[in-house]
């Protein structure tokens, strides 16, 4: 019988037939954990009376979240994790080097691998072709310590994706389509694993959007395929013999399929105060927005700032709106100053923030106001998720998120493309 990705994966990781519903222990290529889950990962750690890290596992640790930190508790927080860092061997990004989930895919996840995180969006790597998820601080301290951990093999949702996107329309725009179809406990558990003719015109950066909602909808993980886009883009990273192509079996057994047709979708905005809560852009044309954020490990990537540069070139951003930017990696940051995309944007009025989360989670660099309204760029928009319950967070693309910041209201992108 033949298998999904998901259990084509948990297969060679357990050395055992997995089978969706099976439990298996799988040996883990990749584990870590940023600042605000990993003191209590190295805590748990120490607890468990660990005193290294298993032999085969590569151990990161990133300060990312609170980076620079806001405050002496998160500071004591970082000194924590370089003191483990040193300790361990294990490897740190610092302060400054970007969001965890934007490195591990520009320099560490495979097409293959097995990666826990202490952090929901491990899904992320996803796009990528490897069955990463979000682990509790205290299972990914067990995995550091033995280099594998314990998974039940999920079933898998099919997403049959079919032609192009349409201009103005992008990956995010079909992410926010599908949560707000299936709902955001609509794949809970299970493995959303994406395919069909589609795939092939879909690049890296936007299979990373894509896989890093995926738990939005409650999955587990979020697939794709490795194949020819992933090579290229591995390749461009320096990382070309990371590449091994990965398709599901023809005969894989699918819990049930979803078509899309990319050429159906239209810029997608998901409301206050959930991501299923979605309306098309145009439909909240009026709707006054104080702030725009441009970042995060869902649209922080170099392609993301090329849109928004696009849109904002020698123009003005509302004067009632602010808008702030975090590129999602010092290598983003860099590109985008080599490219001119920063100059453009600071012309236009954007604050320009250092790599990390920024105000994604309401630490720092941006925190809203009572009754302030945010187009994001973000993955999530419950209430606080800002740093204030009585604030109001939409989440769009960089491009519905650019035309907002020039017009003072959520605008349709195609508006002033
Ligand atoms: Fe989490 Fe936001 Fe940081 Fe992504 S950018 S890891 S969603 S806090």
């Amino acid at each position: 019988m033949g298998k999904t990705l998901a259990e084509k994966i948990l297969s060679v990781k357990s050395g055992s037939e997995a089978k969706s519903g099976d439990i298996v222990i799988a040996k883990v290529d990749l584990i870590f954990v940023q600042d605000t889950t990993g003191p209590l990962s190295v805590k748990q750690f120490q607890a468990a009376g660990f005193e290294r890290l298993a032999n085969s596992v590569k151990a990161v640790l990133f300060l990312d979240h609170a980076a620079p930190s806001p405050g002496h508790e998160l500071s004591n927080d970082h000194m924590l994790l370089r003191d483990f860092a040193r300790e361990t061997s294990s490897f740190l990004y610092d302060v400054g080097e970007g969001v965890c989930h934007q490195i591990v895919a520009e320099s560490l996840a495979k097409p293959g691998d097995l990666i826990v995180g202490a952090d929901s969006h491990t899904v992320t790597a996803g796009g990528l072709g490897a069955f990463a998820c979000g682990m509790g601080s205290t299972d990914v301290a067990v995995a550091l310590g033995l280099g594998k951990t314990w998974f039940r093999a999920p079933e898998s949702i099919k997403v049959a994706l079919s032609g192009r996107f349409p201009d103005g329309v992008y990956a995010k725009d079909l992410v926010l389509h599908l949560i707000g179809r299936i709902g955001v406990d609509g794949a809970t558990y299970k493995a959303l694993e994406f395919s069909g003719d589609a795939i092939s015109n879909i690049s890296i950066p936007e299979r990373l959007t894509v896989a890093n909602m995926a738990v939005e909808a409650g999955a587990k993980v979020g697939l794709f395929p490795a194949d020819e886009v992933t090579r290229d883009y591995l390749s461009t990273q320096g990382r070309k013999s990371h590449y091994q192509p990965l398709f599901p079996d023809d005969d894989a057994i699918y819990e049930q399929t979803i078509n899309i047709s990319l050429a159906e979708l239209q810029p997608t905005v998901a409301k206050p105060h959930t991501v299923d809560n979605i309306a098309l852009a145009r439909e909240l044309k009026g709707t006054k927005i104080h702030q725009v954020f441009i970042g995060t490990c869902t649209n922080g990537r170099l392609d993301d700032l090329a849109v928004a540069a696009r849109i904002l070139k020698r123009k003005k951003i509302h004067p009632e709106t602010r808008l702030v930017i975090a590129p999602a990696s010092r290598g983003v940051l860099m590109a985008a100053m080599g490219a001119g995309y920063i100059q453009t944007l600071l012309e236009a009025g954007a604050i320009i923030l250092p790599p990390g989360c920024g105000p994604c989670l309401g630490l720092h660099q941006g925190v809203l106001g009572a009754g302030e309204a945010c187009l994001s760029t973000a993955n999530r928009n419950f209430k606080g998720r800002m740093g204030n319950p009585e604030a109001f967070i939409y989440l769009g693309s960089p491009a519905t998120a650019a035309a907002t910041a020039l017009k003072g209201e959520i605008t349709d992108p195609r508006e002033v493309m």
